[in-house]
């Protein structure tokens, strides 16, 4: 049988992707060689924000006092949260089953390789029952996600003993009591948040003059004040030269500002970004176009090879889950000869640390290269009702105004539960909203979301509550 679509990776990138084929009526099959869910639900955004909840609860708990509670001093059973982590990822694993049964779309479990065909590559599958299976389609959407980068020139390799990635930080059989973590990305700082509420000694270490170096500076510097209060430490601007076990732990040479230090510890996270899965698929043999170590793709996903598309991480930056399920879903509606969803939304990015940050749009240092006249509001959480409440009067929202057409073109934010709130900007900035649209909006009282509002009316002098 020849499919109308066969999709070679099941992250939320491929399964959405196939699933948005099917309901555009297109006979679809996926193709997976590991966990239905790919990274994402497996190893990395959900079973990750598992781990966090229990780290955020035992936080609240230590601080009873502060809600006028009282109880015997907290402890954790440290196997209890992983097995937590890994039951709450399984349990997403088997949704994506079930959405596959429930679409009809079949799924084949195997490592894909692709190789000339005919309306699009031939995919061949070495099943990992045993054997081949091969699998003719009109369209082939490569959805193979990436993994993470290491640094052998340095030693910073995994061992999953002393030296992990984000695979072996999800599942560690104990707490190091010591840890280094090198890349202050959102991964380096997930887990350096998550490691530090469990009690490790935690340290990170930037390449970059600043801690999430992605984000506004504001929003950097109030995360390093924030976390440092919370006890982790950082070295920015600092170059690790050498990653080396040293008995059961490691030894993380790091030179900044002209010094050298050996920093000890039981263990050391490598998150200094990631990889696309594109070896050993046969690419370089269709000849597809690859742009840095990323398969090239257009507006639509297509790659420069009849019926060949690419979406989501292996596609290219940023790697997030929800850009690969939005462009693949777009792709989706494309082959199909529908009218596909919004180009370029613009794309959010959260780190869900504590505290919580999350942001859309241009920086304000963004906005200055771009030569861009900005206006801009801020409003911290400290003059906020319900975040004083709820005793979370950390952080603030920026928001950044096109200063001639008053458009809204960035929001940054940093405190608590921010990452539930910025999907507020998104559908803004999608509808292209003004500043006159948002101070124009009702915001429900009490809430954190009128820090919303009154950043929009500061950067008009028009804040109300401070
Ligand atoms: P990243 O690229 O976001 O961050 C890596 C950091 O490491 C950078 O700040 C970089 O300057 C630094 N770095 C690189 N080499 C270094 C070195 N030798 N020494 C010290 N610092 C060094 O990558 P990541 O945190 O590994 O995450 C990978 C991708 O996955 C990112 O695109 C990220 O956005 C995505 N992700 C997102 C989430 C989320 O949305 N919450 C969670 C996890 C991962």
């Amino acid at each position: 049988m020849t499919y109308d679509l066969v999709v070679i990776g099941s992250g939320p990138g491929g399964y959405e992707g196939a699933i948005r084929a099917s309901q555009n009526g297109l006979k679809v099959a996926i193709v997976e060689r590991e966990l239905l869910g790919g990274i994402c639900l497996n190893w990395g955004c959900i079973p990750t924000k598992a781990l966090l909840k229990s780290a955020e609860v035992f936080d609240k708990i230590n601080h009873l006092g502060d809600y006028g509670l009282t109880g015997e001093k907290p402890g954790f059973d440290f196997d209890k949260v992983v097995a937590r982590s890994r039951a709450v990822a399984k349990q997403l694993n088997g949704g994506v089953g079930y959405l596959m049964k429930k679409n009809k779309i079949d799924v084949i479990e195997g490592f894909a390789t692709l190789s000339p065909g005919k309306d699009a590559p031939k995919v061949t599958v070495k099943l990992n029952k045993g054997g081949e299976q091969v699998v003719e389609a009109k369209n082939v959407m490569l959805a193979v996600g990436a993994r993470a980068r290491e640094i052998p020139a340095i030693g910073a390799v995994a061992d999953g003993e002393a030296i992990w990635t984000y695979r072996n930080a999800l599942t560690p059989k104990k707490i190091p009591k010591s840890l280094v973590v090198i890349g202050s990305g959102a991964i380096g700082i997930e887990f350096a948040s998550f490691y530090r509420s469990l009690g490790a000694d935690v340290t990170v270490i930037e390449a970059l003059d600043r801690i999430l170096p992605v984000e506004d500076k504001e929003v950097s510097a109030e995360a390093h004040k924030a976390f440092e209060k919370r006890g982790i430490k950082f070295r920015v601007g600092a170059k690790v030269t050498k990653v080396e076990k040293a008995g059961a732990g490691v030894k993380v040479s790091v030179e900044a500002g002209g010094k050298s230090e050996v920093l000890e510890a039981e263990g050391c996270i490598v998150a200094v970004g990631i990889v696309a899965n594109t070896d050993g698929i046969g690419l370089d043999k269709l000849g597809v176009e690859m742009d840095r170590g990323h398969v090239k793709n257009d507006a639509h996903g297509k790659t420069n090879v009849k019926g060949l598309y690419a979406i989501g991480d292996c596609a290219g930056p940023p790697w997030l889950a929800h850009k690969a399920s939005h462009e693949a879903v777009h792709a989706a509606d494309y082959m199909a000869g529908k009218k596909g969803s919004n180009l370029n939304p613009p794309i959010p990015g959260c780190t869900y640390a504590t505290p919580e940050v999350a942001s859309v749009g241009i920086t304000e240092q963004g906005a200055k290269e771009k030569g861009i006249d900005v206006k801009i509001g801020r409003f911290p959480f400290k003059a906020n009702g319900k975040a004083i409440a709820a005793g979370e009067p950390g952080g603030f929202v920026k928001v950044i105004f096109d200063k001639t057409t008053g458009a809204l073109i960035g929001a940054h934010m940093i405190g608590a539960n921010v990452t539930e709130m910025i999907q507020g900007f998104c559908l803004a900035m999608t509808m292209e909203a003004t500043e006159e649209d948002l101070q124009g909006t009702i915001f429900p009282h009490p809430t954190m979301s009128e820090a919303i509002l009154e950043a929009s009316l500061d950067a008009d002098g028009k804040m109300i509550n401070l």
